[in-house]
């Protein structure tokens, strides 16, 4: 049975870091911030500002809400990005995506200040991931490396596997994890549709799991012994033994989070594995502090 990675337990140690780090430039008059950047609407987009809103309060830091409404023009969110660039209070900007259809991720994203970018979404941050020389690097994936590393996981040599080619999740980690001098490969839907992903994924020391499909990957798919991160957050309905949908009080199908990896079933063989939740996500908030706090160190002259 696998070692369960306790993502709660490696976030309060990268907070309690944090706050060390903090009090250190408060002596020095400097308090890191977060600006989060929401244009609309969009449920899970509000979700994650508010998460951000509740853990920059948690460490003391500045945060600045930016929500604008659908209508917002691009040249007006451009603008917002330009006034946080200038802003002091901000040493973080968080563009919250997805955008409405009229504005252009890339129009936003290549006005933030490089060394704003606290999640790597500008092109010249992901160069430099892809060069081995990050200075933000993005959240998520830093929390898979992050976790793996807590637990004394070795990267050198180690067949890793990727599964979810998107350039917020499945191409930085698998970047960062060449990085380690892991030999690294990426499968994807392709990689599934062509009837291949078997063919990797066991021969996977690492296996990294970012394709948002629940139950996506199960033991059979999984080496003996293998690490398995589950980065996937996805909802489902709650059944019964007979496989019907239990509702809740208003007569509607409950829902629970689940990641892609069929927890139960790859636990009994892989070596160790992150539960949803409690694994990466809670990992991926405390990356985004830390990021936010070494930025404010880079725009202070001190990094
Ligand atoms: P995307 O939908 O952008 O990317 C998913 C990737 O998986 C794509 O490359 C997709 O290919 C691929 N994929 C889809 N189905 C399969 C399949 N059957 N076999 C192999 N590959 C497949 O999602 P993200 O990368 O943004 O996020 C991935 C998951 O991680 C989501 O569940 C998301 O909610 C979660 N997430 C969790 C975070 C955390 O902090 N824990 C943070 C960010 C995301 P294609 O695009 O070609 O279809």
């Amino acid at each position: 049975m696998a070692e369960i990675i306790d993502g709660n337990a490696v976030a309060d140690e990268i907070k309690d870091e944090i706050v060390v780090e903090k009090k250190k430039l408060a002596d020095k008059g400097i308090t890191p911030g977060i600006a989060t950047l929401l244009v609309g609407d969009d449920f899970g987009s509000r979700m994650y500002r508010g998460q951000v809103e509740k853990n920059c309060e948690s460490v003391g830091f500045n945060y600045i809400d930016k929500s604008l409404p659908e209508e917002t023009t691009e040249e007006e969110v451009v603008n917002v990005v330009k006034e946080l660039n200038e802003d002091p209070k901000v040493s973080g900007i968080l563009p919250l995506r997805p955008f409405p259809g009229h504005i252009s991720d890339s129009a936003v994203i290549n006005t933030i200040r490089v060394d704003k970018d606290i999640d790597c979404f500008h092109p010249f941050n992901m160069g430099r991931l892809t060069l081995g020389e990050p200075t933000l690097a993005p959240c998520t994936p830093s929390a898979c490396i992050e976790l793996m590393e807590r637990v004394g996981v070795e990267f050198e040599g180690a067949e890793i596997v990727v599964v979810g080619h998107s350039n917020i999740v499945g191409k930085p980690v698998a970047l960062l994890a060449l990085n380690r001098n892991a030999t690294t490969s990426v499968a994807h839907i392709f990689t599934s549709q062509a009837g291949n992903l078997e063919k990797h994924t066991t021969g996977a020391d690492i296996l990294i799991v970012a394709a948002g499909k629940a139950g996506l990957i199960t033991s059979d798919l999984v080496k003996e012994g293998a690490v398995v991160i589950d980065v996937g957050i996805n909802r489902v309905k709650v059944l019964d033994e007979e496989g019907n949908p239990v509702l809740n009080d208003k007569g509607k199908p409950k829902t629970r989070t689940v990641g892609d990896v069929d927890f139960d079933d790859v636990k009994e063989k892989a070596k160790a594995i992150t539960p949803v939740p409690g694994g990466v996500g809670a990992v991926t908030n405390m990356m985004l502090l830390k990021n936010a706090l070494t930025a404010a160190k880079m725009q202070a002259g001190l990094e």
